[in-house]
């Protein structure tokens, strides 16, 4: 815990941080320290980590990013929160130490965690790029070694994106397998939680203490919570020491290695399923054929949804109050004014046409029956493979102010933003470097399962790396 304050304290330039608590970071510390020393076997004890600031805590605050929230701090913790730390209430705790919360896209609205009220974080693998988002910070916060994992959480590509762009390894569960309580809400049906970390045994270790049914979520998913860890080396039927992943069929959608993916990506991925392949795997050709389509189904859905989440923030009981008015409407009008960055302030307006009189059916309705259609696309492709495989984005981190065109930041999320709307759970697995002027900015491979198919993307990612 010493050591990460010390790590995050130099390296402060990166702007991956927004709040630390070094005295309470320490307190739990030594907290585990007694407890390890009094017997206590949990492995996860004492082991420091960083939550994204969307995730509320009773002793740091949380912004989202967001000058509308800036100074909040909840009377409550987060259950992924509780479940990694101390615990609250009826949850077990895992003991980690919460050494801070890290940077993000105001309200995860963003893939390159310039949409922050408190500045951009910097990919520590070239200061001038981006780090990818929303969860940027917890991305650049573990690729730079300032804490062994973090919290991200991924409503259309959020944990993936980023752990690629920063060559960690991240996974967005199913929808619904870790708890949504204490996660400041952009888009309620898509949002999940996930753990960001170097390896995917480091992930499996947070995810197993991450999981669990929560009565505080209604959406939240009834069933077992599996030992992700002992499930790594679970060896498949058929398959043998040399080849682990024998048996095992990845599907590599045509539509992710079309136009648009970038050659130095589209060769490091492809090195990359070598490998799987020489693991065992067999490579076969599926199809996802309304990928394109993710893009206006998932930029209408999840606008629409954060237009009304977002209507809590009016001044009165959460966040930012604006200082002079003559009424009501008025304060409402200049606090949300002053409070919402210029991204939310788009997706507010599209969201709320959207779902407006006279534009519901032509616009939200249409949207919806895609997002089924697309859904219905991985259910026939996982008839003809186990794992879905391809690229997580179709570049490396770009510059810092190359992709000022909010539209040119939501056709980079073509690859992402499927898996999410129909509920999949999807991992980012470090694949190598980009090339030429981009040798030094990491590639992701992307890992699609079906629904509650964790054990086995990680169990791939683990025998890959
Ligand atoms: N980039 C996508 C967006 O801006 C996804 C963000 C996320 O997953 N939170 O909405």
């Amino acid at each position: 815990t010493r050591a990460a304050l010390d790590r995050i304290a130099a390296h402060a330039d990166l702007g991956a941080f927004l709040h630390v608590d070094a005295d309470g970071a320490m307190k739990s510390a030594q907290a585990a320290d007694a407890a390890r020393a009094a017997g206590d076997t949990r492995p996860l004890l004492g082991v420091p980590v960083a939550h994204k600031d969307v995730f509320v805590t009773r002793t740091l605050p949380a912004t989202a990013g967001s000058r509308m929230l800036v100074g909040y701090v909840s009377p409550f913790d987060a259950t992924v929160v509780a479940r990694l730390g101390s615990g609250a209430d009826d949850f077990a705790g895992a003991g980690m130490v919460t050494v801070g919360k890290t940077n993000m896209d105001e309200f995860a609205m963003g893939s390159a965690n310039e949409n922050s009220a408190y500045g951009p974080v910097r990919n520590p693998w070239d200061l001038a790029s981006i780090p990818g988002g929303s969860s940027g910070g917890s991305a650049a916060a573990v690729a730079a070694r300032l804490v062994p994992a973090a919290t991200g959480t991924d409503t259309g590509g959020s944990i993936r994106q980023p752990a690629a762009m920063c060559g960690i390894t991240g996974i967005k569960p199913t929808y619904g397998l870790c708890s949504r309580y204490g996660m400041i809400a952009f888009a309620s049906s898509l949002d999940q939680a996930g753990p960001m970390a170097q390896t995917a045994w480091d992930c499996a270790a947070l995810l197993t203490a991450m999981t669990g049914f929560d009565p505080r979520d209604a959406t939240s998913v009834e069933r077992a919570v599996p030992d992700y860890v002992a499930a790594l080396d679970q060896p498949l039927p058929g398959a043998t020491a040399a080849q682990p992943l024998k048996g095992l069929r990845i599907g590599l959608p045509r539509e992710y290695f079309g136009t648009g993916l970038a050659a130095d990506v589209e060769s490091a991925v492809r090195t990359a399923l070598k490998t799987i392949e020489s693991l065992g795997a067999t490579l076969v050709d599926v199809s996802l054929p309304l990928t394109e389509l993710s893009i206006p189904a998932y930029y209408i859905i999840a606008p629409a949804e954060a237009s009304s989440n977002l209507s809590r923030f009016d001044g009165v009981r959460f966040g930012h109050r604006t200082a002079q008015y003559k009424d009501l409407a008025e304060m409402y009008g200049k606090s949300r004014t002053e409070g919402f960055g210029p991204e939310v302030k788009r997706r507010i307006m599209i969201g709320a046409y959207v779902l407006s009189h006279g534009y519901y059916d032509a616009y939200y309705l249409q949207a919806q029956k895609i997002r089924r259609l697309i859904a219905d696309d991985f259910a026939r492709a996982f008839t003809q493979c186990d794992v879905i495989a391809g690229p997580v984005s179709p570049t490396v981190a770009w510059n810092r102010g190359d992709k000022a065109d909010p539209l040119a930041n939501y056709l980079a999320d073509i690859y992402t933003l499927s898996a999410s709307l129909a509920g999949l759970p999807g991992m980012s697995v470090p694949a190598g470097f980009g090339a030429g002027a981009n040798a030094r900015r990491p590639v992701g491979l992307q890992l699609i399962g079906p629904h509650f198919a964790e054990e086995r993307l990680l169990r791939v990612a683990h025998q890959f790396q």
